[in-house]
């Protein structure tokens, strides 16, 4: 049998692990954030019939500048952002790739704060970037002086920050954000998958762009959309940043099927996004829940709740899927990350933990 190794693969990608979040068909999935609530039927049906439509002229190539989605998602993000300052494709992973190929790449540096997206470094690495981890502060905080800290002694070409953090739910002040940009020459990224799960009056990255062309925030309608199983994400900054990923993007990157779809959800916003305080509520309650159970969870504002004090994180795991439960080990000594649900999914992960005792013993 033909190993890896024996391949001539590049030398940069020998001995890396692939993103390999196991894909089990269990009753309770809640181990990649997804938004586990279904789409709403009728707006399905509206969906459907926009794919039809697509699919009869879907032997020419389609809109290689998407126009129609960018103007939807502008309208989507507010903010007094238009068209030219929004830029999508096959979901914000994506996104990643195209930014690190066209501002990351062989020579050059991305600066993130793990435990973060697991993803951003294994991007880095698919795009030969030089990744480097800095240090957080207590409770997976980034105050301005760290960031600034670790980009003076680092000079990163590109800053990866996340906001709310995956996995551990926490919030980002926008002051953080605002000092590493003055602190670099360099991108400033952040990653705001879970942003619509944050309290309402927690302001998003979005409000710092005027005036600051070197910063991108990204968003994905994987999660408050209810959509992972199209693959759509996006980002918001100035139009050159556009301009640049136009140069590394294969032409006609997003599928006339991928544009028609998400075009079609996007106009039913509000009924794609009605679950989204449902779910904050379920994260919430397992948040308060959890420490009478024997476990610390920590503060979320996304749509997972990270929790410590798990005695043998592989033996927990283990034991919620022989219930058919699937969660995260993020890796994250003593730690476990469950996605936010339903709230008959929560009741059941609650009842499970509790039915092993103190610690997961
Ligand atoms: N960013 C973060 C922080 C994520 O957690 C995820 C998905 N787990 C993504 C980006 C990627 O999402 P997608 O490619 O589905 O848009």
């Amino acid at each position: 049998m033909t190993r890896l190794s024996d391949l001539p693969i590049r030398d940069d990608l020998r001995g890396l692990t692939p993103y390999g979040a196991p894909q089990k068909h269990v009753r309770y999935a809640l181990n990649v954030n997804e938004n586990t609530h279904p789409i709403p039927e009728p707006v399905a049906r509206d969906i459907v019939e926009s794919l039809a439509h697509a699919v009869l002229t879907a032997n020419r190539y389609p809109d290689r500048e998407f126009t129609e989605l960018r103007e939807s998602l502008a309208g989507y993000l507010g903010h007094g952002l238009t068209s030219d300052h929004v830029w999508a494709a096959n979901g914000s992973n994506e996104i990643i790739q195209q930014l690190l190929q066209a501002f990351g790449g062989p020579g050059r540096s991305v600066l993130g704060f793990p435990p973060s997206y697991s993803m951003h470094p294994i991007i880095a690495a698919g795009t030969g970037s030089r990744w480097i981890p800095a240090e957080r502060d207590a409770d997976y905080r980034i105050s301005p002086e760290t960031a600034v800290r670790a980009i003076e002694q680092h000079r990163p070409d590109l800053v990866f920050l996340c906001a709310p953090n995956n996995p551990t739910g926490t919030a980002l002040p926008l002051e953080t954000i605002a000092a590493a940009y003055d602190a670099t020459d360099g991108i400033v990224f952040v990653d705001e998958a879970y942003a619509e799960f944050m309290p309402k009056d927690q302001p998003s990255a979005l409000t710092l762009l005027p005036g600051r062309e070197r910063l991108v925030v990204s968003r994905t309608m994987s999660k408050a959309f209810a959509f992972a199983g199209v693959r759509l994400g996006y980002l918001a900054a100035d139009p050159a940043v556009a301009d640049a990923l136009r140069l590394v993007r294969l032409p006609y990157h997003l599928s006339a099927l991928t544009q028609a779809a998400a075009v079609a959800a996007l106009a039913h916003a509000p009924e794609m996004l009605a679950m989204v305080d449902d779910i904050a509520a379920q994260r919430d309650r397992m948040v308060a829940e959890l420490p009478a159970l024997g476990y610390r969870p920590w503060p979320s504002q996304a749509n997972f709740v990270l929790f410590d004090g798990v005695a043998d994180p592989r033996a927990t795991f283990e034991a919620l899927l022989a219930r058919d439960i699937l969660i995260r080990d993020v890796g994250i000594p003593n730690a476990l990350r469950v996605t936010a649900g339903t709230a008959e999914e929560t009741d059941f992960f609650l009842e499970c933990l509790a039915a092993l005792g103190p610690g997961g013993a």
